[in-house]
């Protein structure tokens, strides 16, 4: 059974002591249950501390939140995906909102990227979406394939290593989300694209992220198309994150 994803992104918020003490708090709470998984995307000082407390737990899996697609060398300040692992991180975004739209990032840098850490086992989280004026002008289905474009010479193997969130960019950090059929129909739409390449549709995880919240998370995890959420401002506070990431559970 596939299961779902509820995934934490951190941004620049949490060091390392404040990452132990949002999971002390979680942990006493936290439920595991066999139809999810729960990743947490911590900033890279605070990865060991979130690996520590997550260790002992199988459902819980740590990731970071950036990597250079070089292994090692003159990059001063960047993340290799040898580094990412040996500290214990399963997985990694790219192609988060915030790298293409703050940081420049391109389709080619992210897919160089999520190339590197497939080639190394690690499940890249491939973030993908519009901005406001690209749905408006009936653009979305394209801008996704675009960006989904970059991958297209990795083979049906490595294609099905990775997940993918669909995160609007207007709904990031806005308090505006897409409604659970909006996503659905993008959500569709990747799935397909991923077919079109040999990839089993259905296998694929596609979650959706874009101010998921305690209210909103039940309906749209309870949408069909939608394999689970990649939530950031809410899930800086332990409690708040609990009830999400227990949403829609047994
Ligand atoms: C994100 O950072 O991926 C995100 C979806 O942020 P927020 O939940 O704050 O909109």
């Amino acid at each position: 059974m596939k299961k779902r994803i509820f995934a934490a992104n951190w941004k620049m918020h949490l060091g390392p002591g404040g990452a132990r003490r949002f999971l002390d708090a979680f942990l006493q709470e936290y439920r595991p249950s066999s139809d999810r998984e729960v990743w947490f995307f911590p900033s890279a000082v605070a990865l060991e501390a979130v690996v520590e407390r997550v260790r002992d737990h199988s459902g819980l899996k740590a990731g970071v939140q950036n990597v250079y697609w070089e292994s090692k060398g003159a990059f001063t300040g960047e993340l290799s995906v040898p580094m990412a692992r040996e500290a214990g991180a399963v997985a990694a975004l790219v192609g988060h909102s915030e790298r293409r739209h703050v940081f420049g990032e391109t389709d080619e840098d992210t897919a160089r990227k999520a190339k590197a850490l497939i080639a190394a086992g690690l499940t890249p989280l491939l973030c993908v979406g519009e901005k406001i004026e690209e749905r408006e002008a009936g653009k979305t289905l394209s801008v996704v394939e675009r960006q989904l474009g970059a991958l297209d010479d990795l083979g049906c193997d490595a294609l099905a290593g990775l997940t993918v969130a669909y995160e609007p960019v207007w709904a990031i950090g806005t308090g505006r989300t897409a409604t659970p059929s909006d996503a659905a129909e993008v959500h569709a739409a990747i799935r397909a694209w991923f077919g079109g390449r040999g990839v089993p549709a259905a296998e694929v995880r596609v979650l959706y992220g874009g101010s998921v919240n305690v209210d909103n998370v039940g309906a749209l995890v309870s949408e069909p198309e939608i394999d689970g959420v990649l939530v950031g401002g809410a899930s800086l506070d332990p409690a708040t994150w609990l009830r999400i990431a227990q949403a829609g559970g047994d």
